[in-house]
């Protein structure tokens, strides 16, 4: 059957006799040639069952940094499609929180509960080796700490691991932060004042980001509400910080001040845009926008959008800062996410001047980031 997508044509018609360019052990690595990319791998090992891509964006600021996904993809072609658009989202992510690095994403494809063994990852590191640093590995979805720490004994370039390690830790509660602080810009914008207190903030997940979060808010004074499948969380904050629960299915169209998704992607959508009744939108969540559209259908309704990757910077800025001499430094970790709401104020202020959605202002303000950097190396 023919492929369907843009990115799988492109990828049938440039993988059609891929060239084997290393063989280590059983591991075979072959690269795709894809427009606008540094260098897309990908890894083979029959022996362990690894299929892998590796997807390096682009290292002008930087090495790429991007994390580990496991994903059981129906095909390969959407594993590519899917870590093309990560890599790149990662560039564009790191250039507005200036941190100093490129972007590049890694997935293996396969289910999580079964394929996962040690010999697995050693590949896997293999792989991430074979790049030469081009692409240093961490944390993602079906990706454990423990996971890359064995990715670490084939290859040096891995970040994130536990601070016993040597590494930046869980980036969790600094992406909490981030998003807090984020929070606060969005609300001093949409309302003159950036105090919480007296606001109804609505939080879709109350997970690692999305928990802390509803913390900090409700220790502000803010009125709280929290939807979360997990209903042993909902009634942990509501006992000791009074969070109010609201119904899965209510959250996104309740009133509020401010709603804050910490869950899903893709919840920003035809259905759920008319619906809403909030002022802001401003959360952890990656990839809210279903499509870039999107971003204008919010503006049109004038909902002030705080763009996901800005926002939840603070995770990767606290990571970036291992690549720094010395080594990881929290107090610099801090004072780096201390800068999100100065970046999302430039983007609203883009945004209102040249009357475009903020969510395609930070994509040109990261686009803009990164050429001049390439234009000053030449
Ligand atoms: P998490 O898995 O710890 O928390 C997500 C929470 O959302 C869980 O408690 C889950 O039960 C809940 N949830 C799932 N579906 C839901 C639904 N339909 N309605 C209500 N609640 C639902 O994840 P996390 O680490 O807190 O990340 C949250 C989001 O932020 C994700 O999209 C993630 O990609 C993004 N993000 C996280 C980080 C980080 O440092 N952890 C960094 C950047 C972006």
């Amino acid at each position: 059957m023919a492929p369907s997508h843009p990115v799988a044509i492109l990828f049938a018609l440039q993988t059609a006799a891929p060239s084997l360019n290393t063989v280590s052990d059983t591991l075979q690595i072959s690269e795709i040639p894809v427009e606008g990319y540094e260098r897309v791998v990908r890894g083979v090992d029959p022996q362990t069952g690894l299929h892998a891509i590796i997807a390096v964006h682009d290292t002008t600021l930087g090495p790429a940094l991007g994390g580990l996904r496991m994903w059981n993809y129906a095909s390969e072609e959407d594993a590519v499609f899917d870590v093309l658009r990560l890599a790149k989202g990662m560039s564009y992510k790191s250039a507005v929180a200036h941190t100093g690095l490129g972007g590049g994403k890694a997935v293996m494809i396969g289910d999580a509960k079964t394929i996962k063994s040690e010999g697995l990852y050693l590949a896997m590191g293999r792989l991430v080796e074979s790049l030469g640093g081009l692409y240093t590995t961490a944390e993602d979805v079906n990706t454990s700490i423990g996971d890359l720490e064995i990715v670490r004994r084939a290859t040096k370039y891995v970040t994130g691991l536990s601070r016993d390690s040597g590494g930046s830790g869980n980036p969790s509660p600094y992406t909490a932060y981030g998003v807090y602080l984020g929070v606060r810009a969005a609300l001093g914008w949409a309302f003159d004042n950036d105090d919480p207190k007296g606001r109804t903030i609505a939080i879709q997940g109350v997970g690692a980001v999305g928990g802390p979060l509803a913390e900090r808010l409700a220790e502000a004074g803010a009125t709280v509400y929290a939807a979360d499948r997990n209903q042993k969380r909902l009634d942990a904050l509501t006992e000791k910080h009074g969070v109010k629960q609201v119904k899965a299915e209510e959250i996104l169209s309740m009133e509020c001040d401010l709603l804050a998704p910490c869950a899903l992607g893709g919840i920003l959508n035809d259905e759920s845009i008319p619906e809403l009744r909030t002022k802001v939108v401003a959360g952890a969540a990656n990839n809210l926008l279903l499509k870039p559209e999107h971003g204008k259908a919010l503006s049109e309704r004038g909902i002030l959008y705080a763009p996901d990757y800005v926002i939840n910077a603070g995770g990767i800025v606290n990571v970036s800062v291992e690549f720094h001499d010395g080594g990881y430094n929290e107090e610099v970790a801090l004072r780096k996410i201390e800068r999100i709401p100065q970046a999302l104020k430039e983007l609203w202020t883009i945004s209102r001047e040249e009357g475009i959605p903020s969510s395609d202002a930070a994509d040109r303000l990261a686009q803009r980031i990164i050429a001049e950097a390439r234009a000053a190396k030449a």
